[in-house]
This record gives C-alpha cells, sequence and structure tokens, in this order.
C-alpha cells in the first residue's frame, strides 16, 4: 500500500486522512451528501454547537480480516444509535441509508488507511452531526451538517494488557432522564473535569454511580462495566442513563450463545462489587479493558483476578468476540460488514 505508517507504533490520536463524508441539512430537507478532501469546517461563529453544545457522534472501526476483508462491525447499530441520539437532541434524522453510505465510501476512498490483518491497528471512524445556524435564543439550529471523517488508530493494549485501577467517582455523568443514553458531546464535556481529577490522583478511570441514589453502579466516561461472579455468571449494570455499549451487547451474546454463559443485565449495586471475580470495561476501542482494582473513597476492592493479565473468562469473551471479529470464528448474520 502506499501509505508508509508503522502500525505497531501508532496511538490513539488524530491522524489526517485524504477523504471525508459531508451532508448539509437546510430547508427541511439533506442534500444528497458526498466525498470531499477539505478537513476544515465554516460555520457562523453563533452556530447551535458552539453555543449549546447541539451535537452528537458515532465512533466505530474498520480493519482488515484474517481472509483479507476490510469490514466494519454491526454499523447498523451505530446508525441506529445516532438517530437516537439525534432525536434526543431535536436534531432530523438521517435519510434511511445514508449513514451506511457515508460508511462504505470513507472506508472506500481511505482504504490504504486501513491497517492489514495481525497488526491490531484499526481505522477508526468518527460520524457526526452538528447544528451549523446562528442559534442565539435557546432554540435548536435550522441547518446542520453530518460528517464522517476516519483516522487511523495503533493496537489498544500495546505492550501487553495491563489491569487498571478506577476510582469510585463524586461526580455525576448522567442524571436519571437526561441525556447519558445517547452519545451526545455535553455528556463528554462534563466528564473531563473527572478524568483530568482521576488522573491527578493516580487512577486510571472513573466509576459513575446513578446520580439519584448514588448506590447503583452505571459506567465510565466511555466504556459500560462488564462483571463476573465468582461462579462465573456475566453481570453487566442496567440503567437508562447509561449509553447502551454495542461491544457491550456482542459480548452477552457472545457469553450467551457461544460460550453458554449465564448473562444478568440488572440494575447492580455499588455494594456487590466483592461478589465478583472479574471485572472489565466495554468499548470499540478495547473491546474489553480489565480492571483489577477500584477504589472506594479509600477502600480498595481487589478483583481476585488480580492485576497481572486478564480474568479468565473476561480472556474467553475477548478471544471470542475479537476472533467473530477478525474472521476466525463464525460471525452471527449481520455482524460483519464488507466495504467491497
Ligand atoms: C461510546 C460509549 C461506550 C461504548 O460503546 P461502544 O458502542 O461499545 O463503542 C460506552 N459508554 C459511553 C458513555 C460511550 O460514549
Amino acid at each position: 500500500m502506499a501509505v508508509n505508517i508503522d502500525w505497531s507504533s501508532l496511538g490513539f490520536g488524530y491522524i489526517k486522512t485524504p477523504y471525508r463524508f459531508v451532508a448539509r441539512y437546510k430547508d427541511g430537507k439533506w442534500s444528497e451528501g458526498e466525498i470531499v478532501t477539505d478537513d476544515k469546517i465554516v460555520i457562523s461563529e453563533c452556530a447551535g454547537v458552539l453555543q449549546y453544545a447541539q451535537t452528537a457522534f458515532e465512533g466505530l472501526k474498520a480493519y482488515t480480516t484474517a481472509d483479507g476483508k476490510t469490514v466494519t462491525f454491526r454499523p447498523d447499530l451505530n446508525a441506529e444509535r445516532m438517530a437516537q441520539s439525534a432525536a434526543r437532541l431535536e436534531m432530523p434524522i438521517l435519510p434511511d441509508g445514508m449513514f451506511m453510505r457515508a460508511v462504505e465510501q470513507v472506508v472506500a476512498a481511505n482504504r490504504e488507511y486501513v491497517p492489514p490483518y495481525g497488526s491490531g491497528a484499526t481505522l477508526y471512524l468518527r460520524p457526526y452531526m452538528f447544528g451549523s445556524s446562528p442559534v442565539i435564543g435557546v432554540k435548536p439550529a435550522e441547518e446542520y451538517e453530518f460528517r464522517l471523517f476516519a483516522t487511523p488508530v495503533g493496537p489498544y493494549f500495546k505492550g501487553g494488557v495491563k489491569p487498571i485501577t478506577i476510582r469510585v467517582c463524586d461526580f455525576d455523568r448522567a442524571a436519571p432522564h437526561g441525556t447519558g443514553h445517547i452519545k451526545a458531546g455535553l455528556n463528554y464535556a462534563m466528564s473531563l473535569h473527572a478524568i483530568v481529577d482521576a488522573h491527578r490522583q493516580g487512577y486510571d478511570e472513573n466509576m459513575y454511580l446513578d446520580a439519584a441514589t448514588r448506590t447503583y453502579i452505571e459506567e465510565t466516561g466511555g466504556a459500560n462495566f462488564l462483571f463476573v461472579t465468582k461462579d462465573g455468571k456475566v453481570v453487566t449494570p442496567k440503567s437508562d442513563s447509561i449509553l447502551p455499549s454495542i461491544t457491550r451487547r456482542s459480548l452477552c451474546y457472545v457469553a450467551e450463545k457461544y460460550l453458554g454463559l449465564t448473562v444478568e443485565h440488572r440494575p447492580v449495586k455499588l455494594s456487590e462489587l466483592d461478589n465478583f471475580a472479574e471485572c472489565g470495561l466495554c468499548g470499540t476501542a478495547a473491546v474489553i479493558s480489565p480492571v483489577g482494582k477500584i477504589v472506594d473513597h479509600g477502600k480498595e476492592i481487589c478483583l481476585p483476578s488480580g492485576m497481572d493479565s486478564m480474568g479468565e473468562i473476561t480472556q474467553k469473551l475477548y478471544d471470542a468476540l475479537t476472533g467473530i471479529q477478525m474472521g476466525s470464528i463464525k460471525a452471527p448474520d449481520g455482524w460483519l460488514y464488507e466495504i467491497k
């Protein structure tokens, strides 16, 4: 391939690729949408996104399977979630098929930036939508842009898997009946102080609790929890203010259908932590990232799976889902979407 990138040394940072997709919403309708080369956006200083954070995004990746195909993983679920985010933020829904067309066209146009099989690297895709027309009185914008760009990212677990330490956070991420269940930029803006503070105190991530009672486990700033009980059951927290992770949903399916495990999706109390043997964080970037220790205001909860490697069941789940993604294990129908 023509691009000269050392895939194994790539981190998770923005690298500009040549092509992106843009569609514009104006006078009540979406433009056709097209691939463009310009990475700069010109909008009003008073755009809805700049003044009142009217924006939502998605994240997925394109990669090369064992048999040399370029695929994305369950992009239909990203399209569906984008529509839910848009609806909640009073943004227009994309026309049928536009999200998938944007994925296809951007990956095809930037094909030489799709890392080869075995490199561990992927081409990260970032679809997003924002209010582009001026808004000063608080209301939805009248004009919007939907965009999708691609940026190559390196292997998540560089230099091996290392379980992380997280803290129970005193800040809240999402209110009951708020916007925690959609992928809104605003959920991330307000998590920045909490994560910078966590890092300053020596923690890798924040565990957010339910804002109403602070007794139930929700998620971290950007990943869902998955626990394994001491008797081998998979448990994932349920709450209307958790973002429905596609990775978590896929792992639960794999746990049940491929590994024959019992899966419970239910509210999980903070006080239950002592019953768990393993804990992982689920998201597109890492698939599962193991947690070794959770610190609740000085009280340390050390997962029996330890700080040296992934827990046994976490590892099985990781191997099964990455095997499905990479084509070495047969995927359920519709999970791998080939970019021709
Ligand atoms: C994106 C995101 C996740 C992970 O979702 P995936 O679909 O698995 O990538 C989890 N929590 C939050 C808050 C997110 O924004």
